[in-house]
């Protein structure tokens, strides 16, 4: 599988690595938003959250916490967005799945996707989409 972040993983491509364990890879963004925009990534492929196991889910989101906490040591951000995208109609484009650590600094402006405007929706249509949800999710 030609996968670019398997690649890296396998160190066939290098990259900045911020943290390691047995289970997850966390490595700087190399077109980052801003300074110390890290991606956090299971070593196993999946594709995306629809895919990721519950294991390696839990291993990202426990390794999240200690790298923003390291984000928040090493560079004082008044923010950090965490973002994962599922899909290339969300604008995944690397289909091995990553988690965005995204700090904003205190000179930095508004992160993308981070400041839509409230518009309350349509509170019956809201209802009802959450109902057709709700009502297929599988545990
Ligand atoms: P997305 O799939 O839209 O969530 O974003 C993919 C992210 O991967 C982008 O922010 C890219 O800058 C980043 N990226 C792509 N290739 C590399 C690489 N070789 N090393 C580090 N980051 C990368
Ligand atoms: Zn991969």
């Amino acid at each position: 599988m030609d996968c670019i972040f398997c690649k890296i993983v396998k160190g066939e491509i290098p990259c900045f690595k911020v943290y390691e364990n047995d289970k997850v890879l966390a490595f700087a963004d190399i077109n980052p938003i801003n300074p110390g925009h890290t991606l956090i990534i299971p070593k196993a492929h999946a594709e995306n959250l629809y895919e990721i196991s519950d294991e390696d889910l839990t291993a990202v989101a426990l390794a999240s916490k200690l790298v923003i906490q390291g984000i928040k040591d090493a560079l004082d951000p008044i923010g950090v967005a965490c973002l994962q995208l599922n899909g290339k109609g969300a604008n995944q484009v690397v289909m091995h799945y990553h988690l965005h650590l995204i700090p904003r600094g205190k000179d930095d402006p508004e992160l993308p996707v981070s400041g839509w405007e409230l518009k309350p929706g349509d509170m019956k249509a809201i209802e009802e989409t959450a109902k057709k949800i709700s009502s297929v999710i599988k545990q």
